[in-house]
């Protein structure tokens, strides 16, 4: 599917709702529309997996052979990967060659999970119990059933369009659910392309329905809706939130990958040229747009001068631009709302005394380019060292001991990920226990597997995403006993 019949079916799509224009951050131009597909919609699309689920189309089918189906996808992935890719850079800005490493690894999200659709078993329990009046122990077998939950909803952001949709429906289709998918209303264009290829691939009418439109139209009638028995949620804690009371109606099950403020230690013993280098990276990759960005460092005094300087220096010889500019190694952000949001907790530190030491202002140019920035001087107490910027910022702070460092990084209602870099391998693995964070990076950051759990601790989520977690979380465990 080229890319410009993507952008002419969008707008063919129908919709009850306003019209959602879909935005190059890169020129502020509109790149095709939308009509937001309305509360029926939703109603219809659950309607649609409902009956999928009940009939058994996909859950009913033998899981040898939903895995097929699931490799199907994959390989369908990898075949259009391009497409994929130029979808999601022209969607988000980002480079295209960054979008293309992504692409593939969004497709192994079916392999691995296709893997699972034959693990999936329960436990078997010898167990007694004392019978009658006679106080004799009868024999009791009891055992337990992995079952979908049925149908679930899945909402996610338009920070990696293709990777947020594929964590999610892989694992949902793995353990059998039949599921309604809402991407973010900046992002739909790689979504409508993924659900071709599920089509194509073999999964029956019904299981997977994409639904496109705003949150608070499409994404909270989804979250309300009285038929669904889990959201798959991952977006903003604020969003989180009425997420949770949304769901209290029907009292669906939630899972919640949200916000991070991450930490990152520097010791003085660490290797810093990797620290500085990947610390530098782990904030302005995607110019800051990824939750699990280290958007605040903690930097051993007797070389924090050292690190600002490596940093800053870092942040000034990358190349903001779109995905057609030579050279460009770092996008915009993804919206003027974004823009707004972002510039406001920059001035805002600037009132308030923080040391810009670089960065701190918008490019000179069309576009959503915010130059990464460096701040410094910064009391924790401020709204921008509190709050996920979602941007390319980021506060330097020094510290003494490991006492210290800690209590700093574990000041946040967040934690989603935190970082170490030390040569003292020993402190390394103390300090990994005592961070407040559902992952935690040594000597390393942006690291990734599918087999590898992920979750927020504190106000950065409920539950795990990917490995046996990520799949376990669409299944329910049924206890089953028989008297022999
Ligand atoms: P957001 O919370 O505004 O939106 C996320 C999704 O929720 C979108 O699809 C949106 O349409 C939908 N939504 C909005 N309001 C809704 C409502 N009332 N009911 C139901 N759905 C609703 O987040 P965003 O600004 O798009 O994305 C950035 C956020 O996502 C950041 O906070 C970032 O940390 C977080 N994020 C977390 C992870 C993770 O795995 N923990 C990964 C990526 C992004």
């Amino acid at each position: 599917m080229a890319l410009q019949s993507v952008l002419d079916e969008i707008r063919k799509r129908p919709g009850k709702g306003e019209v959602i224009p879909v935005i190059d951050p890169v020129t502020e131009e509109q790149i095709t529309e939308f009509t937001d597909c309305g509360e029926q919609a939703v109603d219809d699309a659950v309607a649609r997996a409902r009956s999928s689920f009940e009939a058994g189309a996909w859950h009913g089918m033998a899981a040898r052979e939903r895995a097929k189906i699931m490799w199907r996808i994959a390989d369908l992935m990898d075949e259009h990967t391009d497409e994929l890719a130029q979808l999601d850079s022209l969607n988000t800005g980002m480079p295209l060659a960054q979008a293309k490493m992504i692409v593939p690894s969004c497709a192994e999200f079916f392999r691995y999970y296709a893997g699972w659709c034959t693990k999936l078993n329960g436990t078997a329990h010898e167990v007694q119990m004392q019978g009658g009046v006679s106080g004799t122990f009868a024999e009791m077998h009891a055992y337990t059933l992995k079952e979908p939950y049925g149908v679930v909803g899945l909402i996610f952001p338009w920070n990696g369009p293709v990777f947020n949709a594929c964590g999610k429906i892989a694992p949902a289709l793995a353990a059998g659910c039949s599921s309604v998918v809402k991407p973010a209303e900046e992002t739909p264009l790689s979504a409508v392309l993924l659900e071709k290829i599920i089509a194509e691939a073999g999964v029956p009418d019904g299981v997977v329905n994409l639904l496109l439109g705003y949150g608070h139209t499409a994404g909270a009638a989804l979250t309300a809706h009285p038929d669904v028995e889990k959201i798959a949620f991952t977006g903003s804690t604020e969003v989180g939130k009425h997420i949770v009371q949304a769901a209290s109606g029907n009292l669906k099950k939630v899972m919640l990958e949200l916000g991070g403020k991450s930490p990152v230690l520097i010791y003085d013993d660490a290797d810093l040229n990797m620290a500085i280098m990947m610390a530098a990276m782990g904030i302005f990759v995607h110019s800051g747009q990824g939750c699990v960005c280290g958007s605040r460092i903690f930097v051993q005094r007797g070389v924090y001068d050292q690190v600002v300087e490596g940093i800053a220096t870092i942040a000034n010889s990358l190349k903001l631009g779109g995905p057609q500019e030579e050279g460009s190694n770092i996008g915009p952000l993804i919206s003027q709302k974004q823009l707004t949001r972002v510039m406001g907790f920059i001035d805002e530190g600037k009132r308030d005394g923080v040391e810009v030491v670089t960065g701190g202002h918008r490019l000179d140019r069309r576009g959503y380019f915010v130059h990464p920035t460096v701040l410094t001087n910064v009391d924790p107490a401020m709204r921008l060292y509190q709050q996920e910027i979602f941007g390319p910022v980021v506060t330097i702070l020094p510290f003494d001991d490991d006492d210290e460092a800690v209590a700093m990084a574990n000041d946040s209602t967040y934690g989603l990920a935190a970082t170490v870099w030390t040569t003292n391998l020993a402190r390394a693995h103390r300090l990994a226990k005592r961070l407040q964070a559902g992952t935690v990076t040594l000597n390393c950051q942006l690291v990734f597997d599918h087999d590898v759990p992920f979750g927020g601790y504190k106000q950065s989520g409920w539950g795990h995403e990917f490995g046996h977690s990520g799949v376990d979380a669409y299944l329910q465990t049924k206890s089953v006993w028989a008297q022999l």
